[in-house]
């Protein structure tokens, strides 16, 4: 088939560079020059495992181009997708201007039947939006149909989900257009809900702000264990393996951040008071996520007192492992918190330090995690990345200042970590001070 995309972020590229190495025919289209010139020489504007690859593969095949010449890609394609940024407003109202603005210029070159989909996370009705604005601006009297194909993948394992997803959701007008999306996906083999548009939409919401009720639900647990003297990580297993609860997304921590979570949870509330209900639920979802990085650094001013003059060494800064994705990070949070209280910031991250440099060009960026604990009055581990889990924590207590760990992912096992001569601040869990029979 001849598709376009239309936004080569995390969402498009990836799409648009799947669907290529499906067999289609891909054009991808950006109104960032230099992203797009950056592609069309084999530079990839996002670190996500597996896509240079892909991309690079398909690219010198000639199954897949990079143009910001929308009328283009719209005139050789039977099925544009609308991948592009839909960012929060103050309120947590979406801003939909980036999509409103892709609407109006398919409807100035559209020339024959075209199928718009709209990947990008959108309200309910945004749908009916995007057709009113094709179908008044229109220049040719073209019929056009619009279908909602909310996107789930993760950042860190995009291709894989997109090659893999649990589900794919066609919330589409007619039969007739939802079968055309079935033919695009049905290589893929996987399961598929068919719907409304409308529903479609929702579906996607209600996903995230599910998944984001998780984890600060365990988060509330979290705080309880601590007050009351209990192991959250004890908690957890006795819940998750209740096939009704699942453990997965019961991680207790500094909780969500990136670019969906958040920013989904305020626009769902968002909606929601819109038509008039009360969205006090997730609300209280979102109090107790933005809670968790003061909580980490009560926990550390308690310890030390004062932080003035004290190093810390910060364990990752990407939002979550596998990705250079720093948008709405923790460890942004808990950097500026440190810098405030006058300490002196080390930190290391395996592919994110670049983007966060130019919002904090004066901390300490590091080669390795043992650089950044050298010297340090304690460590903070902020992001799973695997190559955190199994560090040698004996070369870490040569040159750490004092042998002090907070977890703020939970990853390490407390007792393991005492043992090990550290002294240990989980979350949720009591701290693990004092000597060790180690
Ligand atoms: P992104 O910011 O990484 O990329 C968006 C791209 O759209 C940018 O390159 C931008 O230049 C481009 N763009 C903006 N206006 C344009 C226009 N008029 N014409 C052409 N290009 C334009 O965003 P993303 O993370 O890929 O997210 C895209 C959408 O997908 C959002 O709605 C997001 O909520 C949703 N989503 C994201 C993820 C994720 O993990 N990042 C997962 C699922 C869904």
């Amino acid at each position: 088939m001849n598709i376009c995309v239309v936004g080569v972020g995390y969402v498009g590229l990836v799409t648009g560079a799947v669907f290529a190495d499906l067999g289609n025919d891909v054009i991808c289209v950006d109104i960032d020059e230099k992203k797009i010139d950056d592609l069309k020489n084999g530079i990839m504007p996002i670190f996500e495992p597996g896509l240079n690859e892909i991309v690079l593969h398909n690219a010198k095949d000639g199954r897949l181009s990079f143009t910001t010449d929308l009328k283009d890609g719209v005139r050789k394609s039977e099925i544009i997708f609308i991948g592009v940024n839909t960012p929060p407003k103050d309120d947590g109202e979406t801003d939909l201007s980036f999509v409103k603005a892709v609407a109006e210029s398919i409807a100035e070159c559209i020339d024959e039947y075209k199928i718009i989909v709209n990947k990008s996370t959108v309200p309910v009705g945004t749908g009916d939006l995007v057709r009113e604005i094709i179908e008044s601006k229109k220049r040719k009297d073209v019929d056009f149909d619009v279908v909602s194909n909310p996107e789930f993948l993760r950042e860190g394992s995009a291709i894989k989900d997109t090659l893999e997803p649990d589900r794919i959701v066609i919330g589409a007008p007619s039969k007739n257009v939802a079968m055309k999306l079935l033919e695009l996906y049905s290589v893929l083999e996987r399961p598929m809900i068919i719907t409304d548009v409308h529903s479609a939409e929702i579906i996607k919401y209600a996903s995230n702000a599910f998944l984001a009720t998780k984890i600060s639900f365990i988060n509330f647990i979290a705080d309880l264990c601590e007050r009351a003297g209990a192991d959250v990580n004890n908690v957890v297993k006795g819940m998750g393996s209740d096939q009704r609860i699942g453990s997965l997304f019961l991680q207790p921590g500094l909780g969500y951040g990136g670019s969906c979570f958040p920013k989904d949870s305020s626009s769902l509330a968002h909606t929601v008071k819109a038509y008039g209900g009360d969205a006090s639920i997730i609300d209280a979802v979102m109090q107790i996520n933005a809670e968790r990085g003061a909580r980490l650094l009560d926990k550390i001013e308690k310890r030390f007192s004062s932080l003035k003059g004290k190093t810390f060494a910060m364990l990752g800064l990407a939002f979550k492992p596998n990705t250079d994705d720093i948008r709405d990070a923790k460890s942004l949070e808990l950097i500026e918190g440190l810098l405030e209280r006058k300490a002196t910031v080390k930190v290391y991250d395996p592919v994110a330090m670049d983007n966060v440099k130019c919002k904090f060009p004066d901390i300490t960026y590091c080669q390795n995690a043992y650089e950044a604990a050298d010297g340090a009055d304690a460590m903070i581990l902020v992001t799973e990345w695997n190559e955190f889990r199994l560090l040698n924590f004996e070369k870490v207590k040569r040159v750490i200042k004092q042998p002090i760990l907070f977890d703020g992912r939970n990853i390490y096992d407390p007792k393991r970590m005492h043992a090990l001569g550290f002294e240990y601040h989980g979350m949720g869990v009591k701290p693990y001070k004092g000597s060790s029979n180690a």
